[in-house]
């Protein structure tokens, strides 16, 4: 395995920028610090003191020179808004230089259009992270530029180790897993919340409802990825024939108008309270 072959005190020596200050970068920061960077070799910038603060909090060196970022890095994480990419990469652009990794975050921007903005032979990787980065659970998808070598992806994969799953594919990649992971995590909030409605309706306290919500998303979460089951495995094996589960599946199942199916499927518990 690569990650193996990393050399850990070679790892710790290197330094890292961030250029933007935003919420993907101080979710990547601490997931950075968390393993063996430490916080005086990371460098963070962006316009506003407003951002910096808690960067500051982390023991992490802020500026708002971007190109002070750069100068002083190896690995430079681009993290503003993806319409903030050309700009920025116009002002940096001089100061890179072959030891450089150039790692972008943005949104839809393409490895050729980083490759084209930079200096010949830059190394550059896109890297689509998502916001459990923040706790250490984040997933996250990398693809190569044309020269970026297998090394390069390795020292990626230890640095970016404690942020969470972290996956190497083609750059078509990228956007299938903005979609299943950027936004998915979205999608889940908006099941954790119709799951709470369901349990408030029902009479629960709204903050115990929701405090039960998220414990149960991250437990189905945890058993799916230790298992290693399809999710249909697990979803069949929580179902007691003529239960309240599988009640509750069927009008999950029968669609967009049940938007608010946890609440129509929690009066299941009212009618058939003695199953599972
Ligand atoms: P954000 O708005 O929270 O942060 C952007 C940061 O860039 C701010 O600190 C801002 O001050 C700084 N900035 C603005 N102009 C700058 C400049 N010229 N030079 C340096 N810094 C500048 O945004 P975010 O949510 O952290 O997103 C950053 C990038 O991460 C985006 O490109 C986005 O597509 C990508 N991304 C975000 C998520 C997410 O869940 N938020 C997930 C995946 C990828």
């Amino acid at each position: 395995d690569l990650i193996i072959k990393m050399d850990p005190e070679m790892d710790s020596q290197l330094k890292i920028g961030f250029i933007g200050a935003g919420n993907m970068a101080y979710g990547i920061a601490k997931g950075i610090l968390s393993g063996n960077i430490l916080a005086e070799n990371i460098q963070v910038s962006a316009p506003s003191v407003r951002n910096l603060g808690r960067f500051q909090e982390l023991g992490v060196a802020v500026t708002h020179s971007n190109i002070e970022v750069v100068c002083g890095s190896d690995v430079v994480f681009l993290a503003v808004k993806p319409h903030l990419i050309p700009p920025v990469l116009n002002e940096i652009a001089q100061h890179i230089t072959d030891r450089h990794i150039v790692v972008s975050v943005a949104a839809g921007i393409t490895l050729a259009t980083l490759e084209e903005l930079l200096p010949e032979n830059t190394v550059t990787v896109r890297l689509m992270p998502n916001l459990p980065c923040m706790v250490q659970e984040g997933a996250l998808v990398f693809a190569r530029g044309s020269h970026a070598k297998e090394e390069d992806g390795a020292l990626l994969r230890s640095l970016l180790h404690h942020c969470g799953l972290v996956e190497e594919g083609p750059e078509a990649w990228i956007d299938i897993h903005t979609g299943l992971s950027g936004s998915g995590v979205a999608f889940v909030y908006l099941f954790a919340e119709a799951l709470a409605e369901g349990a408030v309706k029902m009479g629960m306290p709204s903050s115990l409802a929701h405090s039960i919500a998220s414990q149960t998303v991250l437990g189905a979460g945890r058993l799916m990825r230790d298992t290693g089951k399809h999710p249909a495995q697990l979803r069949s094996e929580v179902c007691t024939p003529g239960g309240t589960t599988i009640y509750g599946l069927h009008m999950l199942e029968q669609g967009g108008e049940h938007a608010s199916c946890p609440s129509a499927w929690s009066h299941s518990f009212k009618t058939k309270k003695t199953h599972h």
